[in-house]
């Protein structure tokens, strides 16, 4: 089912959505406009949502009109295609270069999570991957990141106030750290939509240095490592990045930003059927588990068109679940969701329903 939205956009001024509240004061500024004008607009846009320049009230009619030469204010046209159940929605954003970007809405029964994506492809070719089989197109901007949550609030119409991020789109969030850190601080701003930390959640393959970089950024946003094996050597078979950064390093380095941020960090782990999913690696992924403060998801794995990767059984699944419980502090099995429209983990990548 697909809705078309378009706003097309021919650049002019730099996005609203990248520009942090000091940028957009300054740029006013050049115009002589005072600081707090940033503020209002800020309001007007993340708090009351109203992209119209024309209708931001308290603003003088001077700022109201030349608006377009500080910034600008539209969003990238964007498909969304929705689940039978209706729970989950695929976003496709068509940006100004003509690349596609996905990000994903889900809602279960306590909150709405944004999944969104911080790269056009991916270079880190994980061989379960559908954004790793595309490579890498090129990193996005902080504001096509922002853009990918406004696009979602607007088509939820913010009916909830609450709602999580998590970067677990398309690319590696660590690999685009300036940008990514960027948007999580404009996502932050009291001023703006006022997204706490803790609603946050990057995910990487396992960047060593970049985790420690995120620590030392003092954002104190949640960090989830896509582990996916228990030995280097399949490991490294399944993701390459493993050669470089393996389990040991990359485990003390998550132990580490766990301590600093004070937070669990996620252990992603993608199951599939008779490679990974064995009683041997169950028992080495909750000694992993209890290394550091960390709780475990696990996510059975979705098909993607021209990979032989098998899901386990649901038993299999239930038997790897219960071999962790007794010794693994948190697990949890993750709900495949919106795995018709092509939107649910590993399956980003220009794929859409009836291709
Ligand atoms: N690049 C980041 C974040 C995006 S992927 C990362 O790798 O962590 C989000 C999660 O989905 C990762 O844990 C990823 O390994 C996992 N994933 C990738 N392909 C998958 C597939 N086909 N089935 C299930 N999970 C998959
Ligand atoms: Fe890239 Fe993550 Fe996919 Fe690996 S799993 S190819 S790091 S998006």
């Amino acid at each position: 089912m697909a809705r078309e939205q378009f706003e097309n956009p021919a650049p002019i001024a730099p996005s609203f959505f990248g520009l942090s509240r000091v940028r957009l004061a300054e740029r006013l500024a050049g115009l002589g406009v005072p600081g707090f004008r940033a503020d209002q607009l800020y309001s007007w846009v993340y708090q009351k949502h109203q992209r119209d320049a024309g209708h931001m009230s308290n603003l003088p009619a001077a700022l109201r009109r030349d608006i377009d030469s500080v910034c600008d204010l539209r969003l990238p046209a964007s498909s969304v295609f929705e689940s039978r159940d209706g729970t989950t929605h695929k976003f496709v954003l068509h940006l100004h270069d003509g690349s596609r970007v996905e990000s994903v809405s889900m809602r279960s029964a306590r909150r709405v999570t944004f999944c969104v994506s911080s790269q056009v492809g991916c270079a880190l070719m994980c061989r379960f991957c559908a954004t790793g089989l595309m490579g890498l197109k090129r990193n996005l901007r902080a504001d096509e990141i922002v853009a990918q949550v406004m696009t979602m609030g607007d088509a939820l119409q913010w009916r909830d106030d609450r709602f999580n991020i998590v970067f677990m789109g398309m690319g590696e969030p660590l690999a685009n750290l300036p940008a990514v850190s960027e948007a999580i601080r404009i996502l932050h701003d009291e001023r703006g939509l006022n997204l706490g930390a803790r609603r946050i959640t990057v995910s990487t393959s396992g960047l060593v240095p970049q985790i420690r970089e995120l620590a030392a950024m003092g954002l104190q946003v949640g960090l989830a490592i896509s582990l996916h094996a228990t030995t280097d050597e399949l490991r490294s078979q399944l993701m390459p990045v493993n050669r470089r950064w393996p389990l040991e390093e990359l485990l003390d380095a998550a132990c580490e930003y766990g301590r600093t941020v004070g937070r669990r960090v996620t252990l992603e782990y993608t199951l599939l059927g008779g490679v990974n999913d064995s009683m041997e690696d169950a028992d080495r992924l909750a000694a992993f588990a209890r290394r550091l403060p960390s709780k475990v998801n696990l996510i059975p794995y979705n098909p993607v068109p021209g990979l032989a990767w098998k899901r386990p059984s649901p038993e299999a699944v239930d038997a790897f679940a219960a071999r962790l419980y007794p010794h693994a502090p948190a697990v949890t099995v993750r709900n495949t969701m919106g795995g018709e429209i092509w939107a649910a983990c590993g399956q980003l990548g220009g794929l859409s329903p009836g291709d």
